[in-house]
């Protein structure tokens, strides 16, 4: 059961949602859980393809338009639909759809073992024709071009004519509604169709977008048996339709295999009826079933290295298993493409990518798929001009600024207070190019990648902050991650984390010389760079000013914010969170509210920062006024609370992040699925019940279990080895599954893990 969702009621109130839950994708091509014959009767549905990165570039409109604000943003764009197939049945052409006659039996399922999604249908037509529908549909992982559906199609209790219509549409639109900032307000049609053409069985649509200059083609090809059925393909203005006829008798099948191949000219050069072309020779002579074993296979291999099992609770074990193959559908593997908010399931926040990334989804692939992680990594490295030239723009001489949201690399938010003013993403960029260094050791990606953007997410921070009269380097004027409380000085969060920057890209400046000389000379000849700046850096670091309040013995979130007043939370009405959706920005940044964890957040990436019993006042101090209107939350909040021993606490927020999307908890997960929050029930799991931490000098673990579960057990990649760690109520086992031995901290004390002797002991002994 956990490794199947499935859905067996057709409730319309959930459709939108399971558009999202049933997305499938590879990092390439996302496409929504539509119904390939769409709802019928009018019913609306967020019908959406997405390629990662494909956009286009739509103007920003402004009352009072000030200088360095943006004029353009990107918008991931919903191109092509392919999903379409109706059906029909007999002379008269009764078509199917769920609005109409009577669903006998229904049951959609998404695989996750298997990587692919099936829907089964016993539909009574309003004459009484029952017939049997089979669809399944998977986006290839093995094959990035391709989105497939297979479809079996069988009379019950009649004879004849069936007529099955596929579509590749053109013609399509993006979501839109003005009353919710966290999707797209206007710009609803972003596609022009160039041009629909048939070539012998092979149908292509061809669109560009209007302004950015992209274009996506479709191709797409079909196998059909019986071969006999009668077939027509014909294109209009803007699609290709694709007829096919046969008599059935009652219980006799017919089947088609759909074939759709998606280019871009991001990625497939300028002529993408050729790319397209040559792609589906490459697949022609693959079924389906090939195309699902190959699926199959690389499921396997993922599971393999990423699983987490945990005994004792059945709807946490799917929501786990739920939220790990959505990452690996949304995570972009190429220079052009990242993780949207929303990944590839939805339109939520314009397929923008944020700092989620970095901070909720590298540790994720980093500890179990470093292959994946380097990708989003690269990705950074490739928009590293349009951060400098950004921070050219913001005034800085030297050093570059990440935008807060972005696909191309230029800053695409237009309200600054919680947007470019959110310094900190360079510095959560340049925190994960150090996790990523510590995890593997991969000096010759240190060598090409990290260094430069260390260096330069440095100069950022030594240019933007100042020392104050007393000696301290201050960094004035900037938002943290709780966007309840904008254009603050000193936002803890900020300065402990770019104090973290500017010591590593001062380290690794000298680490370079030694690694490697030339590359050390080119660099530096390249971005004019010598030992006085490391020594500034260096500086910077060491004088960093973290906020402290002595009488509560916390952090506070920065210079102001303890003196504000508290916000009236008996006062809120239950009905206006998230506050966002309720207040004036103005209005909450007057009090003490966050909207998400912000200081505690900081004291788990960087505890080594703060005394334990500080950390735990901090906690204690801001869970009271947090609000979790950021689904980037409760994962931190248990994580921490795991730290800091409250396990019960720990559960409970793990509870909340676990099936935030699968239960809706939100209410927009018809906007897409919480990206961020997916990455956070892994985080919650590893690096909270089980206490995981990469630092500089290795890895620490100090694994404890929640009431409740008799067993949990995941897997962790370290340089070059695979271990499976399991807790149980009584036992901690490590087994070595490939790679060498590892050297590793637990509760405190260093032990070795060797491949033969799986080590284990008791955990009562310890916690
Ligand atoms: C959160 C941000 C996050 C964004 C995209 C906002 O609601 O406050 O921290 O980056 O959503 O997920």
């Amino acid at each position: 059961m956990t490794w199947t969702v499935s859905s067996r009621t057709l409730q319309k109130k959930d459709l939108w949602t399971q558009e999202s839950l049933y997305a499938l994708g590879n990092g390439y091509i996302g496409v929504r859980g539509n119904f390939e014959e769409t709802y019928g009767s009018g019913l609306k549905e967020i019908r959406g393809t997405y390629l990662n990165a494909f956009h286009d570039v739509i103007d920003i409109p402004y009352g009072e338009k000030q200088y360095g604000f943006p004029s353009t943003q990107q918008k991931m764009v919903n191109v092509i639909d392919a999903q379409t197939i109706k059906l029909y049945f007999g002379e008269e052409r009764e078509a199917f759809s769920i609005s109409d006659g009577e669903i006998l039996d229904y049951k959609r399922s998404l695989h996750l073992d298997q990587g692919y999604s099936s829907r089964k249908i016993h539909w009574r037509s309003p004459r009484g024709k029952e017939v049997n529908m089979y669809f399944e549909r998977l986006v290839s992982f093995a094959h990035r071009e391709l989105f497939t559906i297979f479809l079996r199609v069988e009379p019950v209790n009649f004879q004849g004519l069936v007529t099955i219509e596929s579509t590749v549409n053109g013609d399509v639109y993006n979501y839109v509604n003005p009353d919710d900032p966290r999707v797209g307000a206007g710009h609803a049609k972003s596609l022009n169709v160039v041009k629909a053409e048939v070539n012998q069985q092979r149908g292509m649509v061809l669109c560009e977008t209007k302004t950015s200059d992209l274009q996506v083609g479709c191709l797409t090809e079909h196998e059909i048996h019986p071969s006999s059925s009668r077939m027509e393909i014909s294109s209009d203005e803007h699609s290709v339709s694709f007829t096919y006829e046969c008599f059935l008798k009652q219980g006799e099948g017919m089947e088609l295999v759909k074939k759709n191949i998606y280019v871009d000219t991001l990625r497939h050069g300028n002529d993408l009826l050729q790319a397209a072309n040559e792609k589906m020779d490459t697949f022609k002579h693959l079924s389906f079933s090939d195309i699902k074993d190959a699926q199959i296979r690389y499921m396997e291999a993922f599971w393999k290295r990423s699983d987490v099992e945990i005994e004792g609770d059945s709807s946490l074990q799917e929501g786990i298993r739920f939220n790990l193959f959505h990452l690996l559908q949304a995570a972009g593997r190429d220079p052009y493409s990242n993780v949207g908010a929303k990944g590839l399931s939805g339109e939520g926040y314009e397929g923008h990518y944020f700092w989620d990334t970095e901070i909720y989804i590298v540790p994720v692939f980093l500890m179990t798929n470093p292959e994946l992680a380097k990708q989003l990594l690269i990705y950074r490295y490739s928009i590293l001009d349009d951060a400098r030239n950004r921070a050219r723009e913001l005034g800085h001489k030297k050093g570059a600024l990440y935008p807060w949201r972005t696909i191309s690399g230029t800053e695409c938010s237009s309200f600054f207070p919680a947007g470019t003013a959110q310094y900190h993403i360079s510095a959560d960029i340049a925190y994960s190019y150090i996790q990523y260094f510590h995890a593997t050791k991969d000096i010759p990606f240190m060598i090409d990648y990290g260094a430069e953007v260390l260096f330069e997410t440095a100069r950022l921070w030594t240019d933007v902050g100042h020392y104050r009269n007393d000696g301290r380097f201050a960094i004035e004027d900037v938002t943290g991650p709780d966007e309840y409380t904008c254009i603050v000085n000193n936002n803890y969060y900020t300065n402990v984390m770019a104090k973290h920057n500017l010591y590593w890209a001062s380290m690794i400046y000298h680490e370079l010389k030694k690694w490697n000389q030339k590359a050390f000379d080119r660099l530096a000849g390249k971005l004019q760079l010598d030992d006085q700046e490391a020594e500034d850096w260096k500086n910077a670091a060491d004088h960093m000013y973290l906020p402290y309040d002595e009488e509560r013995d916390i952090n506070p979130q920065d210079d102001t914010f303890l003196d504000k007043a508290i916000w009236d939370f008996a006062g809120t009405p239950e009905d206006h969170y998230p506050l966002l959706l309720h207040y004036h920005p103005l209005t909450l940044y007057r009090y003490q509210v966050c909207k998400q964890a912000d200081t505690v957040l900081a004291h788990f990436l960087l505890e080594d920062e703060v005394k334990p019993e500080t950390m735990k006042h901090s906690f204690d101090y801001y869970e009271k006024i947090t609000t979790h209107d950021s689904s980037l939350s409760t994962c931190i909040f248990s994580i921490m609370a795991a730290r800091l021993g409250d396990m019960d606490k720990a559960y409970r927020y793990f509870i909340e992040t676990a099936r935030l999307d699968l239960d809706n908890t939100k209410g927009n997960t018809k906007d897409g699925l919480h990206m961020a929050n997916m990455g956070g029930t892994w985080m919650a799991i590893v690096f909270g019940f089980a206490g995981l931490r990469i630092k500089e000098d290795g890895l620490y673990l100090s694994p404890k279990i929640p009431e409740g579960w008799s067993r949990y057990s995941f897997h962790v990649q370290y340089q070059n080895s695979n271990m499976k760690i399991t807790v149980t109520n009584d036992e901690l086992k490590i087994e070595l599954i490939e790679g060498s031995e590892v050297t590793l901290k637990l509760y405190g004390e260093r032990y070795t893990i060797k491949r033969q002797t799986p080590f284990a002991r008791s955990i009562k002994e310890t916690v």
